[in-house]
């Protein structure tokens, strides 16, 4: 893993997150400065740089997560939809460069912009 990866960072528990899933493969945390309440990250525990970097079998594990997660994170902050979303590449708007998904919880009223509009 590159030393300076943050993710990576935070599954070792070098860096704390607060966490919403684990298993062997997978991590789930919310993300440090939410663009809604509820925000969370969903990352692979091996480093992977991009979506096109990702073992398929890591790529099913977290899309499973993303998945599952989507609409108990929706309910637990009483939301009413969400957006879920790679920047996948530096160009994309990727900050971190390790593959994350973002569970963006959305409320009727919040304006229904779409994700570029929220998240660019
Ligand atoms: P990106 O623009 O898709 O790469 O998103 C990176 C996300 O990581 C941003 O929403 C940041 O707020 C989030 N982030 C950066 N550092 C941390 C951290 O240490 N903990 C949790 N989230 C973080």
């Amino acid at each position: 893993m590159p030393e300076d990866c943050i993710f990576c960072q935070i599954v070792d528990g070098e860096i704390p997150s607060r966490s919403v899933y684990e298993d062997d493969q997978v991590m789930a945390f919310l993300d440090a400065n939410p663009l809604a309440p509820g925000h969370t990250l969903v990352i692979p525990k091996e480093h992977h740089e991009t979506l096109g970097d990702l073992p398929e079998d890591a790529g099913s594990r977290v899309f499973e997560t993303l998945h599952r997660l989507a609409p108990e994170i929706e309910a637990a902050v009483d939301a009413d939809a969400s957006n879920v979303a790679f920047n996948n590449g530096e160009a994309a708007g990727q900050e971190v460069p390790h593959v994350h998904g973002h569970v963006i919880p959305r409320f009727e009223g919040d304006g229904g912009a779409p994700i570029h509009a929220i998240a660019g």
